[in-house]
């Protein structure tokens, strides 16, 4: 196994390019790939950039010039539901390009050609992700998130949800906006802007991958506010802990 591990974001990806024992860095189409150990899995760690278009370049480099054999997706991403809470931790079951729409030619969302306009992740990943989450809320949360950023963001008690992700190229920052999502897509989790993206390259490619997001915002008029704040104390710790259980479970599972 060789696993290709995706961050949007820098503040997400520093910790585990720190934690990779003797990193190897190359440098590939504008990105930084880092190659390396991590936690006994052979790993490429690589900041995708934000965007659709980003997320499946850099997806495809990872399978193509790296032979990663699995892809892993961490981030961030708007709750898709009031029920969905900042804090709370998502894994995506499936995932949808929200803004696709080749109409009349093909349904809305489909991706032409495809026939599809859900792309399911690997069931596998999913499961040992999800375990991997759990783990971390019940062994390594209270420790990781410092007191003070818990009481600024609410976090009390964050749950793991599985099920649908939306992306697209659009940071969804309006009530009426997610509102419209959410009944356009029943079951909606959470809103962002490059699993599906990813999730369209693994199809194509035939490569395992999972997507974990961390909820940073509501996706309303308030999802700017406080979001870096959110990333660097908060999603960050949930990245590299989540990663971390991940790497430790396929170890475990893995073992005779
Ligand atoms: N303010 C940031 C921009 C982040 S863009 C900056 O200055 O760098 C948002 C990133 O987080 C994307 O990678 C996307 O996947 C995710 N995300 C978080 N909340 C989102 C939302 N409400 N809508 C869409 N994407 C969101």
């Amino acid at each position: 196994m060789r696993l290709g591990i995706i961050s949007a974001l820098h503040e997400e990806q520093q910790g585990l390019v720190e934690a990779m024992e003797r990193p190897y860095k190359l440098m590939h189409g504008m990105r930084e790939y880092f190659l390396g150990q991590l936690w006994e899995i052979d790993a490429v760690c690589v900041l995708s950039r934000i965007g659709k278009v980003a997320a499946a370049m850099t997806a495809t480099t990872l399978v193509e010039k790296f032979g990663v054999t699995h892809i892993l997706f961490t981030g961030v991403a708007g709750a898709g539901a009031p029920s969905i809470r900042v804090g709370d931790i998502v894994v995506a079951e499936s995932l949808v390009q929200h803004d696709m729409d080749a109409r009349p030619l093909f349904p809305r969302f489909e991706v032409p050609l495809t026939g599809l306009t859900h792309f399911s992740s690997d069931r596998h990943m999913g499961l040992q992700l999800a375990d991997a989450a759990q783990r971390f809320l019940a062994q390594d949360f209270a420790a990781a998130i410092d007191p003070q950023e818990r009481a600024v963001f609410a976090l009390s008690g964050p749950r793991l949800h599985r099920g649908l992700v939306a992306s697209a190229d659009e940071f969804v920052s309006g009530r009426e906006r997610i509102q419209a999502l959410g009944e356009a897509f029943p079951g909606l989790l959470a809103v962002e802007m490059e699993g599906a993206a990813v999730a369209q390259v693994c199809f194509e490619l035939g490569i395992p991958f999972g997507v974990i997001r961390t909820i940073s915002d509501n996706a309303n008029e308030n999802a700017a506010t406080d979001f870096m704040r959110f990333v660097k104390s908060v999603a960050s710790r949930y990245a590299f802990h989540i990663v971390r259980q991940f790497c430790l479970g396929i170890n475990a599972s893995s073992l005779p």
